[in-house]
């Protein structure tokens, strides 16, 4: 193992006047005395003190920023403001070279859309440092969750030949030469002789294989890519994602929204817990943005106030219907300020509407239950009413829709009634009606779209940014 010690390790260290070795980049170099070194392993860089009256003048020029160093030096109090400790250096390598003239990151504040045009590089600023530390810490923070409660980690396909939803919005998987595909004799495609033998696309959910493993595990989740062609160039869509689904067999829609409500504190809990310094500083960067808006577009909770006030509230839970009422009569809707007035019920809520019931309304997470059947998926459970579905989305501050579930239909007879009337070949979901015919039993899940999830614990405002590459109509570069 290298014996050099992580910069957090060394800020964090109790001892000083012993020897250390530290690698990482450079950040800044000033007076030519002071490097701002950083590692990733921490938001804080580490100062190294530089003796440049004895160092050789030609590398004191290659100490630029962006360049890999090997420090080797005494770890000592710190005179200067802004840390305790710092490396007086004995001795300084250099790893790589960064070309000053030519490394795009310069030591000041860039554009996120700059950025994001150089997002192999973007790792190295201190936003996207912190942001994806807590990606990972939200990350394990899942698994963690699911783990303890004795959930199965199930790996369902990526390559299916389900649209689980029939929302089709899927990306197709095929070995066919695209210029000229083996027809049928009436002149359509013949997926019969492309590399599955059938028409394939990339899984837009895993939910429907996640329940098939529900009905003998009990308890299951996935944890895995999904992938959209939904030609939506919004800042909470991207076209690869990664979604949370938990499945859980005799749930029904009461343990579904406590489960998920408790995943939702236990994760931004331990992000609070475990990455305090990368959250204070997201907190100041967006309250530093903020300071651009007019003033009743400003938040009056800082990031980490919004995060605590999450783990402190209940989260609100009404109807879709009792939404609609208030949405009715709310002053937006009544000055006509929604681009889409609530006319009636029935209709599936847009953004605007589920941001006006969390953040002016109730003020906090919101989870609406038991929607119109017509504006819902075909496996969700039908109430006794006829006209609504066991179904719940979790809304969240400055998000919307952050959760979406239901409790499944698992009596037979309802579930085909439901895939006939909206048009889901049975034929090709036999084995998913098999589960309704042996063995059926009341059970419960919901997707979690991990971005979104991001984007809430971070304070970022685009979904571009806390996903390391993002897919996104026009975009795969990286
Ligand atoms: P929306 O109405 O916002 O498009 P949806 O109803 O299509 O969401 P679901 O099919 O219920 O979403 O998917 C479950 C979760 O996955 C959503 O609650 C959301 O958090 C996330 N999600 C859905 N589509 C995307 C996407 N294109 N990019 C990122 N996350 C997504
Ligand atoms: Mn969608």
């Amino acid at each position: 193992m290298s014996k050099r010690t992580k910069i957090k390790a060394l800020l964090e260290s109790e001892q000083t006047h012993i020897e250390v070795t530290v690698k990482g980049w450079i950040r800044t170099f000033r007076n030519n005395q002071f490097i701002a070194l950083n590692d990733g392993s921490t938001n804080n860089n580490i100062q190294i003190v530089v003796d440049f009256e004895n160092t050789d003048p030609t590398l004191l020029k290659r100490l630029t920023t962006g360049a890999a160093i090997s420090v080797v030096g005494e770890l000592v109090a710190s005179l200067g403001k802004g840390q305790k400790v710092e490396v007086k250096a004995s001795q300084i390598e250099i790893l790589g070279d960064s070309d000053p003239e030519k490394y795009p990151l310069q030591p000041k504040k860039h554009s996120l859309e700059f950025l994001r045009e150089i997002a192999h590089l973007r790792f190295r600023t201190n936003t996207f440092g912190a942001i994806f530390r807590v990606r990972n810490t939200l990350s394990y923070a899942i698994h963690t969750f699911f783990q303890d409660r004795g959930f199965v980690y199930l790996h369902t396909p990526i390559i299916t030949a389900s649209d689980a939803e029939g929302a089709g919005e899927t990306f197709h998987v095929t070995n066919f030469d695209l210029v000229n595909p083996p027809k049928t004799e009436t002149g359509e495609i013949d997926f019969k002789q492309d590399f599955f033998g059938r028409a394939t696309n990339l899984t837009v959910s895993g939910q429907l294989e996640g329940e098939l493993g529900a009905m003998a595990l009990s308890d299951i989740y996935t944890f895995g890519p999904t992938f959209r062609a939904e030609n939506s160039n919004t800042t909470r869509h991207l076209a690869e994602f990664w979604m949370i689904e938990p499945e859980m067999a005799f749930y029904d829609l009461v343990d579904n929204m406590d489960l998920a409500e408790a995943l939702l504190k236990f994760v931004i809990k331990e992000a609070l817990a475990k990455n305090a310094d990368d959250l204070e500083f997201l907190s100041q960067r967006l309250a530093e943005e903020e300071k651009q808006k007019p003033q009743n577009e400003r938040s009056d909770l800082s990031l980490i106030d919004k995060l605590q006030f999450c783990l402190d509230n209940d989260f609100q839970r009404l109807t879709y219907t009792e939404a609609i009422e208030i949405l009715k009569e709310s002053t937006p809707n009544k000055k006509k300020k929604f681009q889409y007035p609530i006319e009636g019920w029935g209709t599936d809520l847009q953004s605007e509407h589920e941001r006006y019931l969390v953040e002016k309304h109730f003020k906090k997470p919101v989870i609406l239950t038991d929607y119109p059947k017509q504006i819902k998926a075909f496996y969700m459970r039908q109430n006794d009413d006829e006209q609504t579905v066991r179904a719940m989305d979790i809304l969240f501050p400055g998000i919307g829709e952050i959760v979406g579930g239901s409790q499944r239909e698992e009596r037979l007879e309802k579930l085909e009634q439901r895939m006939d009337e909206m048009g889901i070949p049975k034929e090709e979901l036999w084995w998913y009606l098999d589960t309704r015919r042996f063995g059926a039993c009341p059970h419960a899940g919901f997707g979690l779209g991990f971005e979104r999830l991001v984007l809430f614990v971070t304070g970022m405002g685009n979904i571009r940014d806390v996903i390391p590459f993002p897919r996104f109509p026009k975009n795969a570069e990286f």
